[in-house]
């Protein structure tokens, strides 16, 4: 089956996937993800540690300049959105949830700026439960995969991913594709002259 050639061939190039976002507590990870869209993980890292310098708790959060939060977000894009983003979901935190971020969906859904692709990363990074999130990179190798169709949206392939792979591997397989599809299967020029897995691919014939 072509998931399994798939997912030996993922833990061999990625044994131990990781997360590229910094974190250190939970609303620093699910920032750091609201922060991530439309962005790069690594210009993310540039201002997180800023933001938590600035404002080391929630509560400073909550309070912090909505001016001053653009500024220093301007580099990850859409700043005037996401400051307002960030703020607000301080303030729901620290006003309804004690300053804990809730690990329910219908709690998480309802905060600013946070979608299904953000629960599912977060939940999915933070306490290990079994989610497929399906940004950008999982979209495209999974497409170029056959593992869906190229009219697909990001729900049918969520939908798709958890039939054809174990629900115990979805917390890893949704790392591996993004590693894969960030240093292997990039959206222009992929390495498909190394890649163990042209035989199944649909986009091989354009790219070698
Ligand atoms: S053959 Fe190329 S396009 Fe296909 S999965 Fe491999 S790297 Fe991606």
């Amino acid at each position: 089956m072509n998931s399994n050639l798939i997912t030996e061939y993922l833990d061999l190039l990625f044994p131990n996937p990781k997360c590229e976002l910094i974190y250190h507590t939970d609303y620093e990870l699910l920032i750091a993800i609201v922060l991530s869209a439309q962005s790069t993980d690594k210009r993310v890292n540039t201002v997180t540690p800023i933001i938590f310098n600035k404002y080391p708790s929630l509560i400073d959060l909550k309070g912090a300049d909505l001016k001053d939060l653009e500024a220093i977000i301007r580099v990850v894009g859409s700043q005037h959105k996401k400051a307002s983003y960030i703020k607000s979901i301080a303030t729901i935190i620290v006003d309804e949830y004690n300053g804990i971020v809730p690990r329910d969906r219908d709690k998480l859904i309802k905060l600013p700026g946070v979608g299904r692709k953000t629960i599912n990363v977060f939940l999915s990074e933070y306490y290990n439960e079994p989610a497929i999130a399906v940004d950008t990179h999982v979209e495209r190798v999974s497409k170029r995969l056959g593992l869906a169709y190229s009219k697909d949206d990001v729900l049918t392939i969520e939908n798709k991913l958890m039939k054809k792979f174990a629900k115990e591997k979805w917390a890893k397989l949704h790392l591996q594709l993004v590693l894969f599809g960030r240093y292997h299967c990039k959206a222009v020029k992929p390495e498909c002259g190394n890649c163990k897995l042209i035989d199944i691919c649909k986009e091989k014939k354009k790219n070698i």
